[in-house]
């Protein structure tokens, strides 16, 4: 099966984006206008503007995009809550204005279903539970909303935890931070340890019933990072039976030149380190400020494919790395 086909043929799962970012006014004001204003646009329409729509996803061969809701405070001062529902808001009339070629999914089932019928399976994940506002309860609510995966922090410390942009304190979880957890493991929900600190990641792979993601986060020993994991937190993560999304952030994949093949050296990297078990994607496209030569968009995917080939990994390995592992996972939480 040469590239193109097993990439076709293969469930393809990427972890992190920031689309619905670029959809939301309240996101799009000129300070974070970098990936374009496209909240008149909507995600039907392919634009050249930032990195994700609906026909690029299709061109892609994206099998399942994760849609991040995000409203951390620093950005969203006073109404973090009501930003997260008017994403989720937007998402959902998202999905029904092109139903004919998106699905809302919620289990790892809904997903093999969408790859059958050929479109796009969309789920949705929080980045920052500052958008709880203090209570864990709100996690039931968001739950039946269909939100599936809860980054605890986005960077900055919040009533749960402390953020990567913590690490002088060195906080690890709080009270409610271990209670969210607890609730997480509850209701089928995939804890996420991306942009947590160190301290933080320890607590939650302690107090975690069931494994975690690392839905876009990389590999320290090759890009030293704080946003990226050390050996010892991916073979923790990895014993666990976890799963990271390798993120496409450039500062992320190389300190000074990042290209597709820079992406890969993560892969191989883990691959080396807990084998090909607990590695996939988690683009960060539409977060991130400009992109790796080679993956300039989500169309650019395959190109991935091609390079794990080209490096020697057999199909087996190809399909678990492209998104098998991250299904495993889903199964695994939520069913
Ligand atoms: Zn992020």
């Amino acid at each position: 099966m040469d590239y193109v086909e097993l990439h076709r043929d293969s469930l393809v799962v990427d972890t992190h984006c920031d689309t619905l970012k670029c959809l939301l006014p309240v996101f799009t004001r000129p300070r974070d206008s970098m990936w374009g204003d496209r909240s008149k646009v909507g995600m039907g329409v392919r634009s050249s503007m930032g990195h994700v729509d609906v026909p690029r996803l299709l061109e892609g061969g994206v099998t399942c995009q994760v849609f991040a809701v995000s409203g951390e405070r620093s950005r969203t001062p006073s109404h973090s809550l009501r930003t997260a529902l008017e994403m989720i808001d937007r998402f959902f009339r998202e999905c029904d204005a092109n139903r004919g070629a998106v699905v809302p999914v919620t289990t790892h089932g809904e997903i093999v279903q969408a790859k059958r019928a050929g479109k796009v399976a969309a789920m949705l994940s929080i980045e920052g539970a500052d958008v709880l506002e203090g209570s864990v309860d709100v996690l039931r609510v968001f739950h039946r909303l269909g939100v599936r995966m809860v980054g605890l922090v986005h960077s900055i410390r919040n009533e749960l935890a402390d953020g990567v942009a913590d690490r002088r304190t060195g906080g690890g979880l709080s009270e409610l931070g271990a209670q969210a957890v607890g609730e997480l493991n509850r209701l089928g929900m995939i804890v996420d340890v991306s942009h947590l600190n160190d301290e933080g990641f320890w607590d939650v792979l302690e107090l975690s019933r069931d494994p975690v993601i690392a839905s876009h986060s990389n590999a320290r020993a090759v890009c030293d990072h704080p946003r990226n994991m050390t050996d010892d937190m991916i073979r923790a993560l990895a014993e666990k039976g976890g799963v990271m999304g390798m993120n496409f952030a450039p500062g992320f994949v190389h300190p000074s030149r990042a290209t597709l093949g820079g992406v890969v050296d993560h892969i191989d990297y883990i691959v080396g380190l807990v084998g090909p078990g607990h590695v996939g994607l988690g683009s960060d496209f539409d977060g991130i400020p400009s992109t790796p030569v080679g993956l300039e968009d989500v169309t650019r995917i395959p190109a991935i494919t091609e390079e794990l080939v080209r490096r020697g990994y057999g199909e087996d390995d190809v399909r678990k790395i492209l998104g098998g592992n991250h299904l495993r996972l889903i199964r695994a939480v939520c069913g």
